[in-house]
């Protein structure tokens, strides 16, 4: 008998007959012997749509009144699975984040999980019942109710399982598995039986949704195997899992683009140490993420620095780089909403040669500028405009992935 976290997703609860759908595989789960717990999504569309609905009331949004909105979502959800369970006679119980609780950060709209208490959830499941968990939600310390961020029911069904020491955790969405590609974008994308953590890190990082970033670095801390599956299918899914337990390290195992990013420009930055310090910091103290710094070679004692960030952050952080643009003596600030991140991941980059070479070629043979580069041990991103993205994604996983024979893994 295994302890098993089965997450549904948005598209898999989207509707009574889906979450009967996904009631009736817990049921079977359940009969099977196993303890089950469910950590459900808002049906599809609802969190979209309240917050919609209260950009209407303002374009931006308390954060603690958006995610007292936002939680419903969630919350409507786990009763309407906790009761059509119910109707077919398996003992279940919903529990919003704050009765589990789930102790997060004050961060409101992309809080941290801090604490997870399984008591009642153990007392519940000790007593034959499924435990209907809401996703995306938490509570602080303080009793406010705070959400993870967009995609985020993943982090809290795998932070569940790591707390639980569950067996493993089911996520079940409405692609079969981990692909090289979105489906969506590269109708010829291949389903990976296999990914490693820091692998699928890169990836969600750099724009695939599939899993939320910091579901999977739950999943890497805490050791939880974790398998993506189709909720309206018996095939097996995917599994994310440890390094080791990947035979082939591949130079380039998946292909990936985020175009919820915008570029900044800071133009005639006074070339001086202490400056960027001043610049990052201040992003940093508003929990603003950066990516892709270029700074340009000094003349005459100023340089251009360019980077992006969030499409989400870029409001606040247009009027926090003004602010300090002013503070330091730069010209100005530039704003380019028009760019898209595409990057090559896989493990095997570690000792691969050639692979920057590749992307750069194959972008250039489609006459796609690069307006930044950054790279980790294991990926490549360059920053292009955005409207050659679908066509960098296709060309790049043509060259690296369907006619890439050799994968360029070799001695350096
Ligand atoms: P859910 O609502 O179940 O959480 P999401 O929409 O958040 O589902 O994530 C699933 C989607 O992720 C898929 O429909 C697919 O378009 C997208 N996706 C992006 N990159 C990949 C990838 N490499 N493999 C599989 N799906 C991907
Ligand atoms: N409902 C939330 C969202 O749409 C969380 C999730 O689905 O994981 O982002
Ligand atoms: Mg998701």
């Amino acid at each position: 008998m295994a302890l098993i976290v089965q997450k549904f997703g948005g598209t898999s609860v989207g509707s009574l007959e889906r979450i009967e759908n996904a009631a009736r595989r817990v049921a079977q789960a359940k009969k099977r012997g196993h303890d089950i717990v469910v950590v459900s999504s808002a049906m599809a569309g609802t969190t979209d749509r309240l917050i919609s609905l209260a950009k209407e009331v303002q374009p931006f949004p308390n954060p603690r009144e958006l995610d007292m909105l936002l939680a419903t979502g969630e919350q409507q959800a786990i009763a309407l699975f906790a009761m059509t369970l119910q109707r077919m006679g398996v003992k279940a119980v919903s529990l919003c984040g704050w009765q589990v609780p789930v102790i997060t950060d004050d961060v409101h709209t992309k809080a941290r999980i801090k604490e997870i208490h399984t008591r009642k959830l153990k007392e519940l499941l000790s007593k034959g019942y499924i435990p209907i968990v809401a996703g995306f939600q938490g509570v602080t310390k303080e009793g406010e109710i705070t959400t993870l961020g967009r995609g985020g029911s993943d982090t809290s069904a795998v932070a569940l399982a790591a707390a639980l020491k569950a067996d493993f955790c089911e996520i079940y969405t409405d692609v079969d598995g981990i692909y090289t590609a979105d489906p969506r974008i590269v109708p010829n994308a291949r389903k990976l039986e296999k990914i490693a953590y820091e692998e699928m890190l890169e990836l969600a990082s750099l724009g695939a949704k599939v899993m939320q970033i910091r579901s999977v670095e739950f999943g890497s801390k805490y050791g939880v195997r974790i398998h993506v599956r189709s909720s309206f299918s018996e095939e097996e899914g995917s599994w994310i899992v440890p390094e080791e337990e990947i035979m082939e390290k591949i130079a380039v195992r998946g292909i990936t683009s985020t175009d919820k990013e915008v570029q900044f420009t800071i133009v005639k930055v006074p070339d001086k140490p202490g400056i960027a310090a001043k610049i990052f910091k201040a992003l940093g103290d508003a929990h603003i993420a950066v990516d892709m710094i270029v700074q340009t070679v000094s003349v005459n004692g100023y340089t251009d620095m360019s980077f992006t960030v969030s499409e989400n952050d870029a409001p606040l952080a247009k009027e926090i780089l003004e602010k300090v643009a002013k503070e330091i003596g730069a010209e100005k600030v530039l704003m380019d909403p028009d760019v898209s991140k595409v990057s090559v991941v896989g493990l095997g980059m570690r000792s691969a040669y050639g692979v920057a070479g590749k992307m750069f070629d194959v972008l250039a043979k489609h006459n796609i500028n690069i307006k930044a580069i950054s790279t980790s041990e294991i990926r490549i991103s360059c920053l292009i405009a955005r409207k050659y993205t679908e066509l960098a994604v296709r060309a790049l996983h043509e060259a690296f992935i369907e006619n890439d024979k050799v994968n360029f893994v070799g001695d350096k």
